[in-house]
This record gives structure tokens, sequence and C-alpha cells, in this order.
């Protein structure tokens, strides 16, 4: 069978279904799907994302035979429409727009009202008797088709437009006449000429193809390409594109087009949310150019005549179609609506992006009203999206000066340096500093300053203008719409009210209020109550994987604790050497000459070890947890600036150059690769084992003393070959013994090893023997396996992932292909001569939501992850389970 490339839709009959976004693009599929369910959708056809490929595959040629499926598709748009593309008196006008399988807004190009030109202009004024709605639709037209197929710059077209504006004395588009526009459209063609040196093609046919091969182009245009890399979507998808009848919400103020939620984008609140303008075309509402109006007065903020004031019967009907769509999709919709005349259309519907803090609440109250279930409700949080409610609000009892408010479109609460571009923003987030990007209205060649700004703030545009709707979804605080200030990017400054705010000066955005306020305002942890706790109920339901934490203190084991963290999976104890009041005892162990003075100096530092270990404990109460003895090089630990070289020596009464002999002696050429690790628990016994009696001192103790009942996981890291850690093991578990004859108590311990070289995966059978677990240390096992050094990749790792050289950091998420597969290896081994051996991660990995995925694929017992990225694993490890493999 031949290959079917184009899938009609229109008048209550769909050759695609919902379903079919891989093929379709969630635009073409859902278009044929609200068509099937009888939804006012103008008909039209979809050329499928396949097409793309090929016509990749191909230098940009298109398969065969699919030329005479569009004209057949067209014919049947024709037929239902009763109008003829091209024909002078009853012309045809479609909409030619890109849709991908993942939504990417505003990435790609759309051209609307397709097959205009000097004759069909007529038969649109014949229909409309609207000379002036005819020759601005032309316009529109000729600006978007020169801009996007033709290349052309856009402000060349601009310009002229603002030109004729001043000549006329008049302000805004909406005061130019048709003769205006007529005559605009002739300047425009005669300026596309000169620039471009083509015609503008009249001909609709060469106009339509034009938008078609324009629209695959778009696919690979830098800010799709930008897009798509920071959302992980792979460029094979490629886009379909849609060949739709035009309708118009520009005819007339008995004409209006618009966008809405079904619910709260932002907050979940169960209420229909959107805006809309009369007389306007589907692009002005997300340009922001003008202010749009709200729906309703639900929410009551506005002061603009809602649609539901304004055009009650499609208000209801745009209500009731709310309704069928929630019921159909059993999701949150985002949709585009227009009416012409009166008469009410249906344009797009897709899940909408929403919040973190909406994703949440839309899920639990779903689950609630019965249209999803517990395990859909989870699915419908992604993991990483968690992490924004995980960050601070505003300390409500902060001072704070607030210069003005704009719409809250984003939440967050964020201080940063103003900058103006989004080049700046980039750069200067990439020398470490934290940016506010300030725009009048973003657009997607912004994309990549928004990313690594803090937060954003607009002085133009609404709910869903480009801003909110990217921030939203990037889950970046943003101010939108703040019409109280006023940006000049010449003097780079904005001026609010007589505040003036200057390029570096720090400002704070809240994006739950819309306030903008000068300076750094403190803020709070979040809370993690109401329907966070329902849903996270129903996460810890369905997971398997346990979720521990890496924590060094009380403080953080408390924190982990109450973001749900069911023991400690790395407790790494050179953190604690580094305290103020220790760091000398440290120093002096790691300068003394002999053994004796060594001992000397572990004996101050014992009691600070073991206090550490009882706040750990307690805090803990009897969870699991594991304590890493010292991992890295000593010379860490000592000075390095000549002021503190000089106190020290004093402080120690030995001569500074005798010090900086030490110094230069532990001096190495890659401490990652050195004296490290049980590399320093063989050669200075005595410092393990000062740790090991710290720790079971204090394990013994709290026994004792406070009816505790602890397995302290004593854990040795970097080991390579067996014989390390058996040495190291009958070392440990002769302080273990001792201690807990001195204490007369006995306690269950364990004894295992980090598993972070290759040798020591590929030999964790040998391994496995001497180990009570195996914790993988994937930070390590990532620098050791690709050769990649944890300090220096930096500089260049950025490079491999924009080059696509590497799908992702893999410092970040886990290799699955290279160090996953030693992870694996690690895993099986282990098992074969320790039968149920404890396993878990204690990398970076452990909180990355494809990571933990991986962690449960394979059979891990838990992950382990900094505090304020528990509950991400917690979720993460629920989706592992309910994800359909
Ligand atoms: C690791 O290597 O993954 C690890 C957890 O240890 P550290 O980061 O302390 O080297
Ligand atoms: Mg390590």
């Amino acid at each position: 069978m031949a290959a079917k490339y184009v899938y009609f839709f229109g008048a209550g009959q769909a050759e695609g279904r919902a379903e079919m976004k891989n093929l379709l693009g969630g635009k073409g599929a859902n278009l044929a799907e609200m068509t099937s369910i009888n939804l006012p959708v103008p008909p039209g056809f979809t050329i499928t994302t396949e097409v793309c490929t090929e016509f990749y595959k191909n230098s940009r040629n298109y398969p065969a035979g699919l030329k005479d499926e569009v004209q057949a598709n067209l014919r049947r748009v024709e037929e239902l429409m009763g109008k003829k593309f091209g024909d002078p008196q009853n012309p045809l006008l479609v909409s030619v727009r890109s849709g991908a399988r993942a939504s990417m807004p505003g990435m790609m190009d759309t051209i609307l009202n397709l097959g205009l030109n000097d004759t069909t202009v007529q038969g649109i004024i014949a229909q409309s008797r609207d000379e002036r709605f005819a020759y601005d639709a032309y316009r529109r037209f000729v600006q978007m088709y020169s801009d996007v197929v033709m290349g052309m710059n856009k402000d060349l077209l601009e310009h002229i437009l603002e030109r004729k504006k001043e000549e006329r004395g008049v302000k805004l588009d909406t005061d130019l006449t048709a003769a205006d526009w007529k005559d605009l459209v002739a300047k425009f063609k005669s300026k596309v000429k000169e620039t471009v040196g083509e015609e503008f093609p009249e001909d609709p046919q060469a106009q339509l193809w034009g938008a078609i091969g324009a629209v695959f182009g778009s696919w690979m245009n830098p800010r799709a390409i930008t897009y798509r890399r920071l959302n992980n979507i792979p460029a094979e998808w490629g886009t379909a594109v849609n060949v739709q009848s035009m309708v118009f919400g520009n005819m007339g103020d008995d004409c209006a087009t618009g966008v809405a939620f079904t619910r709260d984008p932002s907050t979940g609140e169960n209420y229909f949310y959107g805006e809309y303008l009369v007389n306007a075309q589907g692009e002005d509402v997300v340009a922001g150019i003008r202010t749009p109006q709200p729906i309703n007065k639900v929410n009551g903020e506005s002061e603009l005549p809602s649609m539901e004031e304004v055009m009650p019967e499609c208000y209801q009907q745009l209500v009731g179609i709310r309704g069928i769509l929630e019921k159909h999709y059993k999701d949150m919709q985002d949709i585009e609506f227009t009416i012409e005349k009166g008469k009410l259309y249906m344009l797009q519907t897709r899940n909408g992006k929403r919040t973190a803090k909406a994703a949440i609440k839309i899920a639990v109250d779903m689950v609630k009203e019965g249209l999803i279930d517990e395990k859909t409700g989870v699915l419908r949080v992604s993991p990483s999206q968690l992490d924004q409610l995980l960050h601070p609000s505003l300390d409500p009892k902060a001072k704070k000066t607030v210069l003005c408010k704009g719409l809250p479109a984003s939440p967050g609460a964020v201080s940063g340096e103003v900058v103006f571009t989004a080049d700046e923003a980039e750069a200067e987030a990439k020398i470490g500093k934290k940016v506010i990007l300030v725009r009048v209205e973003t657009s997607p060649e912004d994309i990549h300053g928004m990313h690594a700004a803090q937060g954003i703030l607009t002085s133009r545009g609404g709910m869903t203008s480009h801003a909110a709707v990217v921030a939203r979804g990037m889950g970046k605080c943003c101010v939108a719409g703040c019409g109280g200030i006023n940006v000049d990017y010449g003097t780079e400054q904005f001026l609010s009210g007589n505040v003036t705010v200057k390029k570096g000066d720090i400002i704070t955005l809240d994006g739950s209020t819309g306030e903008v306020m000068l300076g750094a305002v403190p803020t709070v942890p979040p809370q993690l109550t109401g329907d966070f706790g329902i849903l996270m109920e129903w996460v810890d339901r369905y997971r398997r994987l346990k979720v521990r934490t890496n924590a060094d203190t009380p403080h953080d084991s408390k924190v982990a604790r109450e973001f749900g963290a069911e023991g400690i999976g790395l407790c790494r104890t050179e953190h604690m050497f580094f305290e103020a009041d220790r760091i000398a005892a440290v120093r002096e162990m790691i300068l003394a000459e002999d053994l004796e003075g060594r001992e000397r100096a572990l004996a101050k530092i014992i009691p600070m070890q073991k206090g550490d270990f009882i706040g750990i404990f307690r805090e803990m109460k009897g969870l699991p947890v594991t304590i890493r003895l010292l991992d890295p090089p000593l010379h860490e630990f000592l000075p390095q600036e000549e002021k503190d070289i000089e106190a020290l020596a004093k402080s120690m009464k030995v001569s500074p150059q005798a010090l900086r002999n030490k110094i230069e002696f532990l001096h190495e050429f890659n401490p990652m690769l050195g004296h490290r690790g049980c590399r320093l628990g063989l050669t200075y016994p005595e410092i393990y084992d000062m740790q090991v009696r710290a720790i079971m001192e204090a394990a013994c103790e709290l026994t004792k003393n406070e009816g505790y009942s602890i397995v302290p996981e004593i854990m040795i890291p970097l080991v390579a070959v067996v014989e390390e850690l058996k040495r190291l093991r009958e070392n440990a578990i002769r302080v273990c013994e001792e201690v807990m004859a001195g204490y007369g108590v006995k306690i269950d311990y364990l004894i295992g090893t980090m598993i972070e070289l290759p040798r020591a995966a590929l030999t964790a059978d040998e391994i496995a023997r001497e180990a009570d677990f195996f914790s993988f240390g994937t930070n390590d096992l990532t620098q050791t396996t690709f050769g990649l050094s944890r300090d220096d990749a930096g500089k260049f790792l950025p490079f491999y992932v924009e080059s696509n050289l590497l799908p992702e950091d893999p410092f970040v998420s886990l290799d699955q292909a290279g160090v996953g597969q030693l992870v694996k290896i690690a895993c099986e081994k282990g098992r074969t001569t320790r039968n149920g051996i404890k396993l878990g991660i204690c990398g970076e990995h452990g909180g990355d939501p494809s990571s933990v995925i991986f962690c449960h694929d394979i059979g891990l017992d838990y992950v382990s992850c900094s505090p304020f990225r528990v509950p991400i694993a917690r979720l993460a490890a629920a989706h592992a389970v309910l994800i359909a493999k």
C-alpha cells in the first residue's frame, strides 16, 4: 500500500485521532479528535511528520505523491466550505501552521490568510463587504509570508507601516483606512521585490508550497533547535504541517479571538480561565500588543468587559465545550478559539502547560472528581517540575519596597541583577551571577536568556504572552505585563514612577503576586502540606525504591526527614573536618611527623566526630545511616594562601618554610586519582580507626542510654581491588568489637563499600565477599569511566551537549549506556557471591528523575540525594513503577 501523507478533518469526519500525535503532531491529532467529537472546527488537513523526516533525508525534497494528496484534500476543503482556492469571486483562504509531537509554543512558524493576491482580495471584499478588513488581511499575509517564507527582516515592513501612521497622523493600526492598507500592500510588495530580488508570489499554489516548505524548514531554525535541546526533544521527530480554512476574528465587533485554559494554569483552581480580544486575529493575543480582556470575571481582577458580558451566547457555548473537552481528554486543556460574525470555532486544544503547584492541584482535584484514578494522578506531575515547589517564597515578615505590580505569570520568588538582553543574561549567568531578564516583551529569540535568568519581567503582554507561557513551562518565576514600568533598552534602565532602575541594580520578583521589589528580599522555605501531602501519600503507596538523603549535619538530616527521606545514604565525613573549631586539629594531624603525633591530634578530633554522629543518629530516629570514611586527599585541608600558612605555622610552632615543604610534599598532579579514599585509610589506618570508633561509640551510647536501635553502615570509598576492602574491613571489625566490648552492648553494624571505579564494578563478585552493601558513587564512576575530570569538564562539556556529542551532561543525568551498564554489571556480579546484597546509589544522579527510573529498573534498593531533591526522587520512583514499559 502506498504511504499516506495527508490526513483530512472536517464536518464531523476525521482520518486522524488524538492518539496519532507522533504522526500528526499535537495540533493535527487534536484538530482531528475535536472534529470527530463534533466540535466546530474549520475543515483542513494535516501533512504528517513523516513527510518532514523524509524531507530532511532527501535533501529537502518531498516524497513522490505528496503533491497529489495535498491537491485532493484541498478539493475536499473547498467542497465543504463552498469556496475555491484562488477563485476571484469566492476565494478560499487557509492558514498554514506547524505542529510537532511535543508542543513548542511560538518556536516555529505560522502563516495566515494564505491565498490572497490582487485578484482574490476583490472576492474577499465582495464577500465581507468590508474593504478595510480585506486589505488589512492582505497586508498581514504579505508581512507574515515575506518574513517566514522569503526570509526578509520583518522590521523593514514594520518601518513602512510606522511611517504610514506618522504621515497620516495616527497612533494605532486600527486608525488606518482601507485606502491606507491598500497602499501599504503595494508598498510592502515593492519593498519585498527590492530586498529579496523576487516578486511576491501571486499564484496561490506557489504561496501554499512556499509556506509548507517554510514550516518544514522552521523545524531546523536556531530557536527551534535551542528549544528542543532544552526540552530533550529529538530532531528526528519532525513537525507536521496543518493547512486549515481561515476563520476571521477581525471582521468587526461581532468577531473575536482568544485563548483559554479549562483550569487556572498557575494555581490549578477549577475555574474557566482565559483571555480574548474583540476584532482581532489570533496572533494579536499572543503578541501582547493589545491588552487582552478576561473571558469572565471569576477571579474579578480586570475592569475590562468580559466575553461573558459582551458575547454571552458564544461564552456559554465555550463553557459547554470546556466541559466536553475535560471529560473527553480527562486533563486540563489549553484552547484557542475564534468567533467570526457571532459563530464560535475551535482552532486548537492541547493538554495545558501548568506550574508545579497547578499540576498537583489539578491531579488531586481530578482524582476527587472521579475523572482519573490515583495512579494517573501521580503520573500527571512530572518529577523534574516538582523542583519549582521545593524552592523558597518571600518571607512574609520581610520589609519590601514594592516598585510596581504586574501579572503573576509564573510563581517563585527570586532576586538578581537587572539585565536587558538575552545574550547578557546568558553571559552573566555563565560567570555565576544571578540575573533578572527585563524586556518589553520576550520572543522566541530570547529563549536562551530566559533559561539563564533567575526570573523574567516584562512590561507588556498578558498571562498567555510568550514570556508567561515559556516561563511557566520552564518553571521560572515571571512577572508579565507590568505596565507600570517603562523599559528603555537604549539607556539600559527602566523607570517605575520616579524610580530609575539601571542595569546591574538588584530587584526581586514575586511570581505569585506579580510584585516587583527593589533590592533583594529574604525568602522562606516552602510549605509542603495540603495537596502536596496527598499526592506524596499516593506516591509512597506505589513506589518500590526507597529514598535516602545525602546529609552531613543534623540540620540537613532534619530537613531531609521533613521531605520524606528514609535514611542517610551518604554522610561525607570530610565536611565535618572543615568546621572552624576543628580544622586546626585536622591540620595538626596531617602535619604530624609520626604516628604518635597523628594519634595525639586524632584524640582531639574524636569527641567532635562522635558528637556529630550522635546528632545525626538522633535526628534519623533509628533509620539507616551510611557513614563514609574520609575520602579526599589530605592536602585539601591545608592552607593555600601565604598569610594563612604563616598564621598556621605560628600557632603550630613550626617554621613557615617547614609548613610549605609539607604542603609541597603533599601536592599531587591529579588529586582525584591520587592519595585519597581507601588509599588514605590503608596508609594511615589510625584515621579510619578513629572514625570507626567515633561512629560506634555514638551508636553504643545512644543504644545504651537512650534506647535507640541503630544499625550503622560504615562505608569505605574508592575501592579498586578486593584486598583493599578486606584489610580495611578487618581493621574496622576489630575497632567495632573493641568499642562494643567497652560499652557492654551488642549492636548490628554493616561494613560496605562504594563502587565508584570501573575495576570495582567489573570485579564486584569478589568485592561483594567483603561488603555487606554497595553504594554506587556515580560521580566518580562517571569521571573514571569517561576519563573526564569532574573539576575541569565544565569548560567543554556544555559544548559537547550543545553539539549533540552527548545527549546530556553525564554528571547530571546518568549515562545509562556506559556508566549505567557498569552499575548493572556490578549489581549482577555482587548478587552472585552475596545473595540479597543491599544496593544503593549516592552520586548526584540519585536525585535525577530519569536516573532514578533506571535505578528502579535495575533493581537497586534505594537512591540517595540532597534533601531538597528527596520528593523529586520519591515521585520519580513512583513513576518508574507506573509508567507502562
Ligand atoms: C560519588 O563519587 O558519586 C560520590 C557520591 O562521592 P563524592 O561525590 O563525594 O566523590
Ligand atoms: Mg566519590
